[in-house]
């Protein structure tokens, strides 16, 4: 069914150009928009037709929208010039930025009042994984609504959750991206020390992977990124900030304590202070380790 659906796709980024490409590579008939000019340039490249938001919502069966922030997603959903404002009835808009779910909650029912279907699809698994086809997605949707973009996540992914109806799927990814983030600062930490301690970076490495202590990102993510140096984002230590905020914030809403957020939350602002929002958050150890005056960690 996908072959025939009219794909838009919003939101060209470190994870939506990659996520774009794939739809375009595998045949898909998909319409891209981004407010920067040189993303689109490199989709139209590979065969995307170019559009406004506008044009997006009139012409297109289902749109994509991969977005930095609430706001963003607010803008391009709800704004005047947005989606909603220019929609037919019958189209399905996807939402796979990692936003406050409460807002996805509000998107969803202005959508509905419109005759039009939403969806919450944030991504799992880092950029390396989107530019390869190989996200995971938790989706938050309808039966039917899921049925319908399935062969097109499938298309970006390889790992499809159906987590239950409209916003599970964005309160998923922020209980994930809890455990990713926090882990990135404890990792942060645990290795500067190890530097201090003058220990050899890989025997200790190779001890953590050997116990319970170690995690994700620093078995699979970190030697590949900044324990060889490399700190161009994946994943901003900006953005990181923005979801440990969403974290707090929808945590105290329904009044859970999430104290180790919010602290970790708070290592994230002050290396954002530091300049080193623009950095892969794998970064915050060279961050703690320049602020400790310790020799940067890197694997020879
Ligand atoms: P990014 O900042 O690299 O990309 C966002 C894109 O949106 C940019 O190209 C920007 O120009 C565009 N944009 C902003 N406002 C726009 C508007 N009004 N209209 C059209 N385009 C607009 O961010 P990213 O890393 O691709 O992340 C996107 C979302 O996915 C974020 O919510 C992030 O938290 C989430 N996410 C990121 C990763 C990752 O590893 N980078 C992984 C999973 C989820």
């Amino acid at each position: 069914m996908h072959q025939i659906l009219k794909v838009g796709f919003i939101g060209l980024g470190n994870m939506g150009k990659p996520m774009a490409s794939n739809l375009v590579r595998k045949g898909a008939d998909v319409t891209v928009c981004d407010v920067n000019a040189e993303p689109v340039g490199a989709l139209a490249a590979l065969g995307a037709k170019t559009g406004l938001v506008a044009d997006i919502a009139a012409a297109c069966d289902v749109v994509f929208t991969m977005l930095p922030s609430t706001a963003s997603v607010e803008h391009v959903v709800a704004g005047s010039g947005g989606l909603l404002a220019h929609a037919r009835r019958g189209l399905v808009i996807v939402d796979m930025s990692t936003i406050d779910p409460l807002a996805t909650d509000r998107l969803a029912a202005e959508a509905a009042a419109k005759g039009v279907a939403f969806a919450d699809a944030p991504v799992g698994r880092l950029a390396s994984h989107a530019e390869r086809g190989e996200s995971l997605f938790m989706v938050g949707a309808d039966a039917e609504v899921f049925a319908r973009i399935k062969p097109l996540l499938d298309m970006m992914g390889t790992t499809v959750h159906h987590c239950g109806g409209v916003g599970t799927g964005m309160r998923t990814k922020l209980v994930n991206n809890y455990l990713a983030i926090i882990s990135c600062q404890l990792n942060a930490e645990a290795i500067a020390l190890s530097q201090r301690f003058g220990l050899t970076l890989e025997k200790t490495l190779d001890v953590i992977h050997g116990t319970t202590a170690t995690n994700g990102q620093l078995k699979i993510a970190w030697p590949s990124k900044v324990l060889k140096g490399d700190v161009a984002p994946g994943f901003t230590i900006d953005l990181a900030h923005k979801d440990l905020t969403l974290i707090v914030e929808a945590a105290n809403a329904v009044k859970v304590p999430v104290p180790i957020a919010a602290v970790a939350r708070e290592a994230f602002s002050a290396a954002r202070s530091r300049g080193a929002g623009a950095r892969d958050f794998s970064a915050m150890v060279d961050v703690l380790c320049d602020e400790a005056g310790i020799q940067r960690a890197r694997l020879s």
